[in-house]
C-alpha cells in the first residue's frame, strides 16, 4: 500500500504518529515502511529528512529516505535499540533545522528560476540542486544577444 505523504500537506509537521507496515532488508540496509510519514524522501533536488522512529520498545535512526516506484517510502538507517515489527505504533520525529534549511533552499531555487525566466525569457531553468553544500539552478539558453549586440 502506498505510504501516505503527510509532508505534502504540512512542511512544518515535525512530529507525528504512524504504524509500521513492514520491515525489509536490502543492499542499502534495514528499511522501515510505514502507513504514513513526515520524512521527505530524497528527490526533486532536495535531500532526505533525517530523524528518528521510536516505538515503545525500540529506537531507529533515519539517515536516508527513498521514494519507490510502488508508492511506498523506505526509511533507511540503523536500529539503536530494541526491535521494530509490523503493526508497531511509532512516533516520528524529524530534524527540524535540517528540514527547514532544505525547504528554504528549495523555495529559493524556484524563486531564482522564476525571476530569471521572467527577466530573460531566453533562459529556461532545467535543473535545481537544493543541497546545502552548494545549491544552484542550471539554465539552458544564451544571453549573448542581450549583452553583446
Ligand atoms: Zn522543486
Amino acid at each position: 500500500m502506498p505510504t501516505k505523504m503527510l509532508y505534502l500537506a504540512d512542511t512544518y509537521l515535525f512530529q507525528s504518529s504512524a504504524h509500521v507496515e513492514v520491515i525489509e532488508h536490502d543492499e542499502q540496509g534495514m528499511a522501515v515502511i510505514l502507513d504514513q510519514t513526515i520524512f521527505y524522501p530524497q528527490g526533486g533536488g532536495q535531500p532526505t529528512d533525517t530523524g528518528t522512529i521510536v516505538s515503545e520498545l525500540a529506537e531507529f535512526q533515519v539517515i536516508k529516505v527513498l521514494y519507490r516506484p510502488d508508492g511506498t517510502i523506505a526509511h533507511y538507517g540503523s536500529l539503536l535499540n530494541g526491535e521494530l515489527k509490523a503493526g508497531d505504533k511509532v512516533i516520528l520525529s524529524i530534524n527540524e533545522n535540517w528540514c527547514i534549511l532544505n525547504a528554504r533552499n528549495h523555495t529559493a531555487g524556484h524563486m531564482l528560476a522564476f525571476a530569471t525566466e521572467k527577466s530573460y525569457p531566453q533562459l529556461v531553468g532545467i535543473k535545481g540542486y537544493h543541497f546545502p553544500d552548494g545549491p544552484y539552478v542550471e539554465f539552458e539558453g544564451s544571453l549573448n544577444e542581450v549583452f553583446f549586440e
